[in-house]
């Protein structure tokens, strides 16, 4: 079981290379798990001063470094709320982009709108996921430094759009050559066919991603796109047995059904209603307003064309969602003796070979058992889909790694360190490697006899019972008592209390499968499956990870991948539950300010230095104010910068000069350069 909080989110981030450089969509965590950088650089100026100084009343301020009141939360959701109110959904903190999903279509994503963010500084523009995108991929071409965005917020907030629009204005603005547009092509499309087989429809959100992603897109020396690399995380499988009430599977099954060809339906031996199917009833919610599964499935069956996956691989696909589906209908009696055989005739002549290997089960273990092959089945099906995808975006390349901290020491910067929101303690109980949270579950998972949900919670007491940030029923005050029930434990976490119920944390980590499915598999005719489940895992006597585990190993990855970046940060906020446009339900927007950390990102932004500019940029914008440097300043660009900003005046605390860049620390030094630019 992967605890909620530690549910991925999307990222982006671009790989750039000596010669070759990438871009990647990767996950990032819901629950701040990394800490935001203690100063980033921005631009922001004119289109500042234009919201300060005119439109500042109706609409707020676009940067909210530019709010007087910067540390009351009220006035920042009160900014929020300006902005929202008139479709203005992109604000800055600095250059972070805090982004409130409007839930209807804005006219803000035509080519038109892309061109007008090419190339240009975020300070001539309005706030944009353009800008953001085109300002990572100018560093990475002219900086030639690995950058990512990290794309954060709640379920439905709108990362998968805003990851969507990132890659769809490179897909759109980069150079192409033909080989470059069928590359382009296909990086567009493996999102279709990722989310028909990885999303589905929770009550947060229609179209959810159920797991994580990273995609690595890797660019030529001329700014174009020429490979990629997609890694998923952790699907979130159980689904595919069971769904909560006004949810649904998996969109693929629901497509398939309403969009596939008659002829293609009799071959897989389905019916044309998800009525029919176990799998499928559960969340009894077989049609979303907000969906059109004839249509997607169209998109996706040409996508996975477009792609390169031949007609014979795309059958055995599908021939592996139709046996899921059979799978799930399989129904069990029982014999005298107790064992479970199967009732129903229909599925057994799609599913002959598993028949044998259920016999010696009793009915819970039969069941569960099938639960199980249904799940690995889909899920290693999902990692082999991903894995062709990549086949078909390969391109060799080498790349090179620096982080925003050590870019300030290679600056010879120093700054004040400040306090931000550190998750640190949670992530330690939950993690901790003997005695966390996660590895008391695998212990349990792993031992034989009367393990269950309730003697995991009951080991939790005894091992973490004493950490300031757990409680359970038996542990904590009458005050507390009351809101914890006997099956759940409680985090007090840094945004607030969350409980967490252990009713299936067993199964769900477990998720192991029986050795004689396994066999079965691999002596399956088709293709896919043959190359899912490995022959060499036969052999292999190694327990495999739990769940958890193996998230936690993906995790540490993630983390190493993202320390060495530059990252880019989107925060997406979501207005209200009841996924409306125009609705601005505050109590909502206050929490997730809290536990986006916006605040602590602001006053992180204010106490560091707010801008810094490459010497040539700001040399070449302010030239003409000083004699010595206009028309051209012919000696080194870092004593043109030092002599140009004595000049005007700037005093030694208001900026320091480093390497390649000046950094200024208050906004009103550089208004007031801007300003005398005007005059
Ligand atoms: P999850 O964590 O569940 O995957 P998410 O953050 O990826 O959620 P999205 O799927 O991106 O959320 O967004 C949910 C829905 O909100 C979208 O299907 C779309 O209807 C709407 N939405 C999000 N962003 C925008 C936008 N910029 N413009 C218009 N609608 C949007
Ligand atoms: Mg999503």
């Amino acid at each position: 079981m992967v605890p909620p909080w530690f549910l991925p989110r999307f990222l982006i981030r671009f790989l750039p290379g000596s010669s070759l450089s990438y871009l990647g969509i990767l996950l990032e965590f819901s629950r701040s798990t990394f800490p935001l950088p203690a100063v980033v650089a921005t631009d922001g100026v004119r289109g500042m001063m234009e919201s300060a100084l005119t439109a500042r009343d109706r609409v707020g301020v676009q940067d909210f470094v530019l709010l007087e009141n910067y540390t009351s939360e009220a006035a920042f959701i009160e900014n929020l709320r300006k902005r929202f109110k008139e479709n203005l959904i992109y604000t800055y903190i600095s250059s972070v982009l805090v982004s409130v999903n409007p839930y209807k279509d804005l006219e803000i994503y035509s080519k038109n709108h892309m061109q007008r963010y090419r190339g240009v500084n975020f300070y001539e523009v309005s706030p944009h996921i353009y800008a953001v995108s085109d300002n990572s991929y100018r560093s990475m071409r002219t900086e030639r430094k690995d950058q990512c965005i990290l794309i954060s917020g709640e379920s439905g907030a709108g990362k998968t759009e805003a990851s969507k629009k990132i890659l769809q204005y490179y897909a759109i603005t980069c150079p192409a050559s033909e080989k470059v547009q069928t590359i382009k092509d296909r990086l567009l499309q493996s999102n279709p066919v990722l989310e028909a087989f990885g999303n589905a429809k929770t009550l947060r959100n229609d179209n959810s991603s159920r797991f994580g992603k990273y995609m690595d897109v890797q660019f030529d020396f001329k700014g174009a796109p020429v490979g990629g690399h997609i890694i998923n995380y952790l699907l979130e499988k159980s689904r595919v047995v069971h769904q909560n009430n006004g949810e649904r599977n998996f969109h693929i099954f629901y497509q398939l059904m309403e969009g596939g060809e008659e002829d293609l339906l009799r071959r897989l031996g389905l019916e044309r209603n998800p009525q029919q199917y176990q799998y499928l009833v559960k969340g009894n919610c077989p049609k979303v307003s907000s969906i059109n599964d004839r249509n997607d499935w169209k998109q996706v069956r040409k996508a996975l064309t477009v792609i390169g996956f031949n007609d014979d691989e795309v059958e055995e696909l599908l021939n592996i969602i139709a046996s899921v589906l059979h799978l799930g209908n399989v129904q069990y009696g029982g014999d005298e003796g107790g064992s479970a055989y199967i009732t129903s005739d229909t599925q057994i002549k799609y599913l002959a070979r598993l028949l044998g290997l259920m016999s010696p089960l009793n009915m819970e273990q039969a069941s569960s058992a099938r639960d199980a092959l249904s799940k690995a089945v889909y899920g290693r099906t999902f990692t082999w889909l991903v894995n062709k995808i990549n086949l078909h975006l390969v391109n060799k390349s080498r790349y090179y790694n620096i982080t925003e901290q050590e870019e300030y020491e290679a600056e010879g910067i120093t700054w004040e360190p400040v306090q931000y929101f550190n998750n640190k303690i949670i992530c330690d109980l939950v993690e901790e490697k003997f005695k966390g949270i996660v590895s008391i579950l695998d212990e349990e998972c792993l031992r034989p006899g009367d393990a269950s949900d309730i003697t995991f919670l009951e080991k939790l007491e005894d091992t973490v019972g004493g950490h300031p940030h757990f409680v359970t029923h038996k542990l904590a005050d009458a005050k507390t008592r009351k809101l914890v029930s006997r099956e759940e434990f409680r985090l007090l976490h840094y945004a607030g209390d969350v409980n967490y119920n252990v009713n299936g944390f067993l199964d769900k980590n477990n998720d192991l499968l029986f050795r004689n499915m396994k066999e079965v598999m691999v002596m399956s005719e088709n293709q896919i499956l043959t190359q899912c489940f490995d022959r060499e895992e036969l052999t292999d006597k190694k327990r495999p990870d739990t769940a958890a585990t193996q998230f936690k190993s993906s995790l540490a990855k993630l983390m190493e991948i993202l320390m060495s970046k530059e990252p880019s940060y989107v925060r997406c906020i979501k207005p209200n539950d009841s996924k409306q446009a125009g609705r601005f339900d505050e109590v909502l927007i206050r929490h997730q300010v809290k536990y986006l950390g916006l605040m602590e990102n602001l006053r992180v932004r204010r106490a560091g230095f707010a801008y810094r500019r490459p010497y040539p940029i700001f040399l070449q914008r302010y030239k003409s104010l000083c004699p010595s440097t206009w028309p051209n300043w012919e000696g080194k660009l870092s004593e043109g910068v030092s002599t140009l900003v004595k000049h005007l005046g700037y005093k030694p605390e208001e900026y320091k000069m480093g390497r390649s860049k000046i950094f200024i620390r208050f906004p009103k030094t550089l208004f007031a350069t801007e300003d005398a630019l005007e005059t």
